[in-house]
C-alpha cells in the first residue's frame, strides 16, 4: 500500500438513471485508448443488457440477475442489490487481480448500476467503493444530465445528492455535466459560482410556472438557508462538462481527475492511512490477547506435565496434540479472506466474513442516521 504513486487513479461513475453513466464509460475508454493509455475497465451493473464496451471484469460473469430474481422472488431494485451482495464477497479477491496487474494501466473505470440508489445507499455499493478506496487513489465521478437538470428545483435536488455522496463516501468528486451536446452546461456552472444568480433563476422559474406565491416563501428560505451549506459543498468540487455523444470535454475531464488524484494523496490518504493503522493496532492488541490466553492455557498443562519447561517441547510433541491443532487453525483463519478461486462458491466462513461486515457497515449507517436525525431535530427546534 506504500507505493500508491504506482496504483492506477480508479474513476466510480456515479449518477442518477439515465444520466449517461454507461455512454459516459464508453467515451472515457476510446477517448484513453486514443491517448495510447486504455483503462482497465469493470462493470457493476447486473441488469444491463448491453454494455458499449469490453469491461475486463464483468459482474455479469459471476452473477446471473436473471436468475437471483427468480430464486429469491425479488422485483429489479432487491435483484440489484443482492447481485451486488453476492459480488462484494469476492470484492477483495477483484481488488487482489487488479493490482497485480497494476503497473500496466494508469487507470481504472467503474461503472454502476442505472439505479444510483442500489450503489450508494446499500452495504455491499459502501464495501466495494471502501475496498477500491483504500487500495488506490480513487476518485467520483458524479454524471448529471446536463438537459434534464436546466430546471433550479430539480438542479438543487441533484445536487444535493451529490452532496450526500461526497460526505458518505468521503471521496474527492468530479461533477460532471453531460449531454453538453443537448443544452450548454454554462447556467449549471453559473449557478454554482453564483448563489443570487441562482436565486434570480429560482424566482423566474416560479413566475414562468404560473407559482400563486402561496410555496414561495418556504421555497426561497429554504434555498436561502442551504446557500451556505452549498457553498461550502461547492468549494470541494471540481467540475467538468462534457458530451460522451462528442466527446467534448473530456480532455477537461481527465485534467480534473489529475487535480483530485493529487487532493486524494494530500488529503485523502492520511485520513485513510489513520484508519488503517488504527485497525491493524486493534488487530495486533487482538492477537496479543489472544496469545496471552493461549500461553496460561500452556501454563496449566505445564503443572500437569512436570518435564515441559518451554514452548519448543509442546512443539516437538506428537502431531495429534490437540492444542497445537487448534492454535494453527485459529491462524488460518485469522488470515482468511476469500477462497482463492473467483468462482468457488460461498462457503459458510465467507458468510460469517461477510456477516460481520455487513454487520459493522449496518451500525455504522445507523449511528450516522440517528445522529444526523437528532441534529436536525435539534436545529428544527431551534428554529
Ligand atoms: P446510465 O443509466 O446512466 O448508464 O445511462 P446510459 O449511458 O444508458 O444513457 C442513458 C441515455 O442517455 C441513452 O439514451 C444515451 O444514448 C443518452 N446519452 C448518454 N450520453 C449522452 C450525451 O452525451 N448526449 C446525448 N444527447 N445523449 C446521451
Ligand atoms: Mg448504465
Amino acid at each position: 500500500m506504500s507505493s500508491s504513486e504506482k496504483k492506477p487513479a480508479t474513476i466510480i461513475c456515479i449518477g442518477m438513471a439515465g444520466s449517461g453513466k454507461t455512454t459516459f464509460m464508453q467515451r472515457l475508454n476510446a477517448h484513453l485508448h486514443q491517448k495510447k493509455n486504455p483503462p482497465y475497465i469493470l462493470n457493476l451493473d447486473p441488469a444491463v443488457l448491453r454494455v458499449p464496451y469490453h469491461p475486463n471484469i464483468d459482474i455479469r460473469d459471476s452473477v446471473n440477475y436473471k436468475k437471483v430474481q427468480q430464486e429469491y422472488g425479488l422485483g429489479p431494485n432487491g435483484a440489484i442489490v443482492t447481485s451486488l451482495n453476492l459480488f462484494s464477497t469476492k470484492v477483495d479477491q477483484v481488488i487482489k487481480l487488479i493490482d497485480s496487474k497494476g503497473d500496466k494501466y494508469k487507470n481504472v473505470i467503474v461503472d454502476t448500476p442505472g439505479q444510483i440508489e442500489c450503489f450508494v445507499w446499500s452495504a455491499s455499493g459502501a464495501i466495494i467503493t471502501e475496498a477500491f478506496a483504500s487500495t488506490f487513489p480513487t476518485v467520483i465521478a458524479y454524471i448529471v444530465d446536463t438537459p434534464r437538470n436546466s430546471s433550479p428545483t430539480t438542479f438543487m435536488s441533484n445536487m444535493l445528492y451529490a452532496c450526500s455522496i461526497l460526505y458518505k463516501t468521503k471521496l474527492p468528486m468530479i461533477v460532471v455535466f453531460n449531454k453538453t451536446d443537448v443544452k450548454k452546461a454554462d447556467f449549471a456552472i453559473e449557478w454554482m459560482q453564483d448563489f443570487e444568480a441562482f436565486q434570480m433563476a429560482m424566482m423566474k422559474d416560479k413566475e414562468l410556472n404560473g407559482d400563486d406565491g402561496s410555496s414561495s416563501g418556504y421555497m426561497s428560505s429554504l434555498v436561502n438557508s442551504m446557500s451556505l451549506m452549498l457553498e461550502e459543498f461547492y468549494s470541494q468540487l471540481d467540475v467538468s462538462a462534457c458530451s460522451a455523444y462528442t466527446g467534448q470535454g473530456f480532455d477537461d475531464f481527465m485534467d480534473a481527475v489529475d487535480r483530485k488524484i493529487e487532493e486524494y494523496h494530500e488529503f485523502y490518504e492520511a485520513e485513510r492511512d489513520r484508519i488503517l493503522k488504527e485497525k491493524a493496532e486493534r488487530e495486533e492488541k487482538r492477537k496479543t490477547d489472544s496469545l496471552s490466553k493461549l500461553m496460561k492455557d500452556m501454563d496449566l498443562k505445564k503443572g500437569d506435565e512436570k518435564d515441559s519447561h518451554v514452548l519448543s517441547d509442546y512443539e516437538d510433541e506428537d502431531d495429534n496434540n490437540g492444542e497445537v491443532d487448534r492454535d494453527s487453525e485459529e491462524e488460518t483463519e485469522r488470515q482468511y479472506t476469500f477462497p482463492e478461486d473467483r468462482n468457488a462458491e460461498v462457503s459458510e466462513k465467507t458468510d460469517a466474513d461477510l456477516q460481520a461486515r455487513y454487520q459493522a457497515a449496518f451500525e455504522d449507517t445507523a449511528k450516522d442516521a440517528s445522529s444526523k436525525t437528532a441534529e436536525s431535530i435539534a436545529n428544527y427546534i431551534r428554529q
